[in-house]
C-alpha cells in the first residue's frame, strides 16, 4: 500500500489529523486559521503559557544564558536553572529529589524502562497516554494492562505475578477522560504486592492539592516509598519540560539510566528559568485555582441538560478536562466544525487517541477563561444540539 493509500483511508475514516495555524499565544482568545476563535483547546490551566511575569523570566534567562544548552547535561554542563527547577520541584511536591526531563513524553520513556526491563512486569491501566503505551513497548518487560481503575482486576494479576519487579503505571488524571486515579488504593495495592507505583501527573500538576502541589498532595500523598511521580511543565506550569520525583534512591538511578535525560541536549537554560518563576505562581495561585473550580461548576450545570436532551455523554470528571463523549467520528467532527463556525474551537477526539466508538469534544478550562466564555460555549452547544 502507498503512503497515499494509507492516507486516503485515514480520510474515508474520519482520522485525518490537521494542525490548525495559530496567529496568536495561547490564550482563550486566539487567531486559528486566520479567525479569531474562543479557544477551550489548551492544557493552559492556569493561564501561565503567555503571563508576563513568565515571559519576564524568559527573557531574563535568555540574557542570561543565552538559547542553547549545547550539549547533554552530563557532557556540556548543568545550568544553574536546570539544578535550582530540581530542588524547587522536589520540595514543591514534597520528595526527596527530582529528575529534570525535556517534555512528558521523553520522561516517560525514560523512567519507564529504566525501573522495569526483560522479564519484568508491568501492569498498567488501559486508558493511559500514548507516552506510557510506547514506554512500555521500549522496556520489553511483561505487559499486563487493566480494565480503566478496575483494581479488582490489577490485584489479580499482581497476585499470580512472579516477576523479579513489578512496576504499576497509571495516569494521575486521565488525559482524554478526566477522572482521577485512586492513588492511595494503587499505593496500598503496590505496597501489598512489592511493586511500585509510577504516577503520570500531568494533568494534575499545578491544578490538583493544596498549593497545586498535584493528585498525590491532593490525596494527602507525597512522592516517596514505592511511590513515585512523573509532573509535566508544558501544561500548568505554561512552558515545557517534565520532572520525575521520588526517593534518593530511585532518582539517582534514574538519573544514571534515563536514556532520555542523558542522550539529548539539555533544556535551554532560560526556559527553566521561566518554569522557575511558573512554579512561584503556581505555588501563589489558589485564587486561579478556585476560579477554575468555578467554571468547571457551571460547564457542568450547563451541559447536563444538553447531554440527556442529546444522548452525548458527559464524562464524569471533577477536573479542567471536561470531554463530551459523542460516539461516532464523523458527528463529532460535525460538532466541533459547528463550534469553529460559531469562533469557539474544542477539538474533536477521535481514536486511536480514544476507544472506537468514543469519540469526542474534549473541553479543557483554564483560569484564564471567564464565566461568559463558559456561557458563550453553552449556548452554542445547545443551538448545534437542537
Ligand atoms: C501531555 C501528556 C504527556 C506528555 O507530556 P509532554 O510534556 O507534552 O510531552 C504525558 N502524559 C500525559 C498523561 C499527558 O497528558
Amino acid at each position: 500500500m502507498t503512503f497515499d493509500e494509507r492516507l486516503a483511508e485515514l480520510k474515508a475514516k474520519g482520522l485525518l489529523r490537521r494542525r490548525r495555524l495559530a496567529g496568536t499565544p495561547c490564550g482563550p482568545e486566539m487567531l486559528i486559521d486566520g479567525r479569531p476563535v474562543l479557544s477551550f483547546a489548551s492544557n493552559d490551566y492556569l493561564g501561565l503559557a503567555a503571563h508576563p511575569r513568565v515571559v519576564d523570566a524568559a527573557t531574563q534567562g535568555l540574557l542570561q544564558w543565552g538559547v542553547g544548552a549545547g550539549a547533554s547535561e552530563y557532557l556540556g554542563g548543568h545550568f544553574p536553572p536546570g539544578r535550582d527547577i530540581e530542588t524547587q520541584l522536589a520540595t514543591f511536591v514534597g520528595a526527596e529529589k527530582a529528575l529534570h526531563f525535556a517534555t512528558g513524553y521523553m520522561a516517560n520513556l525514560g523512567i519507564v524502562p529504566a525501573l522495569a526491563g526483560r522479564n519484568d512486569a508491568i501492569f498498567a491501566d488501559k486508558l493511559n497516554h500514548a507516552s506510557l503505551i510506547d514506554a512500555v513497548r521500549l522496556s520489553l518487560a511483561f505487559n499486563h494492562r487493566y480494565p480503566h481503575l478496575d483494581l479488582g482486576v490489577l490485584e489479580g494479576q499482581l497476585s499470580a505475578n512472579r516477576a523479579r519487579q513489578r512496576l504499576i503505571l497509571t495516569d494521575a488524571v486521565f488525559s482524554m477522560d478526566g477522572d482521577i486515579a485512586p492513588l492511595p488504593k494503587l499505593l496500598e495495592l503496590a505496597e501489598r504486592y512489592d511493586a511500585w507505583l509510577l504516577v503520570d501527573d500531568a494533568h494534575g500538576f499545578g491544578v490538583l492539592g493544596p498549593q497545586g502541589r498535584g493528585t498525590a498532595a491532593h490525596f494527602g500523598l507525597k512522592p516517596g516509598g514505592r511511590l513515585i511521580v512523573m509532573g509535566t511543565l508544558g501544561k500548568a506550569a505554561g512552558g515545557a519540560g517534565a520532572f520525575v520525583a521520588g526517593d534518593a534512591s530511585v532518582i539517582d538511578w534514574l538519573e544514571q539510566s534515563a536514556r532520555t535525560a542523558i542522550y539529548t541536549t539539555g533544556v535551554p537554560p532560560a526556559l527553566t528559568f521561566a518554569l522557575l518563576e511558573s512554579i512561584r505562581l503556581i505555588e501563589a495561585g489558589d485564587a486561579l485555582r478556585v476560579h477554575l473550580q468555578d467554571l468547571i461548576a457551571r460547564l457542568r450545570a450547563g451541559l447536563q441538560p444538553i447531554c440527556e436532551r442529546t444522548g452525548w455523554r458527559l464524562s464524569p470528571s471533577t477536573t479542567a478536562i471536561q470531554p463530551v463523549v459523542i460516539g461516532g467520528n464523523e458527528a463529532t467532527l460535525a460538532v466541533a466544525d459547528a463550534l469553529i463556525g460559531r469562533g469557539i474551537w474544542a477539538p474533536a477526539i477521535r481514536p486511536p487517541t480514544v476507544p472506537d466508538g468514543q469519540a469526542r469534544l474534549r473541553i479543557s478550562l483554564s483560569a484564564s477563561h471567564g464565566p461568559m466564555q463558559i456561557d458563550e460555549l453553552v449556548a452554542a452547544l445547545a443551538e448545534i444540539a437542537s
